[in-house]
């Protein structure tokens, strides 16, 4: 069977790799005129690595990650408002938890699919998806290519989906209210003397950063914001150091040093969930399908077990696309919907603007239990997972 794959983010690839690995003949169309990343890092949860060891990719995934110990999480002001084990999570659900940056994880992907004999094409950007006399989806792009397939995967994303918006009509991501300001940290010396993710917490504002290495870091920069456009790369540093300079000496030390052409600032959009996943032929996988705010945490991880059931489930049902995707949708729709909620709540607290709110926040939180919280998060990620609790 003929597979196009329209995007090549992690959704994309991943989902052309497992594909690929189970016979299908699969092209992807990418419209960047060559291989980019977005984002600064990502954190691989254990059902996504998971994911990783079935695509093949996981051994080469963990050679150039971190493996955080813990999430701790800091007021502004320093107090330690609770700790969750990251490796009580990774016992759990039997995978590490990875911190990697994203140009790494995504040329690892890219890789893979090369070795498979796939290539992306490059240059190719959708501009309209229609359907044609055979009840198929017609793709046109702007070069004036138009094709079809046996079965097209819309992997085009969070914003402007067009896959989305053939299947489902409504297409408008939602502002929820905030910024973020992501970075790459190198340093030549030692500066993070554990792997642990530092979540400090302050007023309507929050400053996280994810150690690789000893010498190497992302981090994200996020404050309430009702503006929606204003973007100077000149101003960046200025902005995040007039908000977070005085939270923490590591905190300041990242944001000095480092490069401002690896700082971006993005309005966070999510999408509200979609029911309807597909239609004639097309399925739409990835942040296409449900894009889970950055607090959720799971995007990515979200993107690569959607690649993984697709396949899954069109190889069980090959002579019948439609139960396939129906199959598809049936697996995954209410696990990913309540990723978005998960992102929006706990992106409602961190940038609650009400100062008595988050001195509330910050109490509840050092009340916590966080061991409940680990087994709360395994339970909750390793929904639908046929995983075999391996014991490292
Ligand atoms: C600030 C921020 C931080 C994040 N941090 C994390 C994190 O720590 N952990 C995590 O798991 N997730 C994180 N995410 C979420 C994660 O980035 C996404 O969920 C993930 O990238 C989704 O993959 P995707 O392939 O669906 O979409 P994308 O990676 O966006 O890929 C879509 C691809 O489609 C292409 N495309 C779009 N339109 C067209 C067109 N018309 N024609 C051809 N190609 C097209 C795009 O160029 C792109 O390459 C974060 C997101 C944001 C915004």
């Amino acid at each position: 069977m003929n597979v196009v794959v329209l995007g090549g983010g992690v959704a994309g690839i991943s989902s052309a790799i497992a594909l690929k690995k189970k016979g299908f003949n699969v092209t992807v169309y990418e419209r960047h005129e060559s291989e980019t990343n977005i984002g600064a890092g990502i954190v691989v949860w254990p059902n996504a690595a998971y994911i990783l060891d079935k695509l093949g990719v996981l051994n080469e995934i963990k050679a150039v990650s971190g493996y955080p110990s813990s999430m701790q999480r800091i007021s502004s002001e320093g107090d330690s408002l609770g700790s969750i084990n990251i490796k009580s999570i990774n016992k759990i659900m039997g995978y590490p938890s990875l911190s990697i940056l994203r140009k790494d994880f995504q040329n690892i992907l890219i890789k893979k699919l090369k070795t498979l004999g796939v290539s992306v094409k490059y240059g190719h950007t959708v501009s309209k998806l229609e359907t044609n006399k055979y009840n198929k989806v017609q793709v046109h792009f702007t070069n004036g290519i138009d094709i079809t397939a046996d079965i097209v995967i819309g992997a085009d994303g969070r914003m402007t989906s067009l896959a989305r918006e053939y299947v489902n009509g409504e297409n408008i991501p939602v502002y929820q209210g905030f910024i973020n300001w992501i970075g790459v940290f190198e340093s030549d010396t030692k500066v993070f003397k554990e792997i642990e993710v530092k979540d400090y917490w302050g007023t309507g504002e929050r400053f996280g950063i994810v150690p690789v290495s000893e010498n190497k870091a992302y981090w994200a920069g996020g404050i309430a914001s009702k503006n929606t456009n204003e973007r100077n790369p000149e101003n960046y540093k200025t902005e995040l150091k007039s908000i977070f300079s005085s939270w923490s000496n590591t905190i300041e030390k990242v944001i000095t040093e480092t490069p401002v052409e690896k700082i971006n600032k993005i309005y966070v959009h999510d999408h509200n969930p979609i029911e309807k996943w597909h239609k004639n032929n097309l399925i739409v996988i990835g942040d296409a399908s449900h894009a889970p705010l950055p607090t959720s945490g799971q995007g990515a991880c979200q993107a690569l077990e959607d690649a993984w059931y697709l396949a899954e489930c069109l190889i069980k049902n090959n002579t019948n696309i439609e139960n396939a995707f129906v199959k598809f949708t049936e697996l995954r729709y209410e696990k990913t919907k309540s990723i978005i909620f998960a992102g929006r709540n706990l992106a409602s607290t961190l940038f609650n603007p009400d100062a008595e709110f988050c001195r509330i926040r910050n109490e509840n939180s050092k009340k916590t239990d966080y061991s409940m919280v680990s087994v709360s998060m395994a339970e909750f990620w390793g929904q639908n997972m046929q995983l075999e609790f391996s014991p490292n």
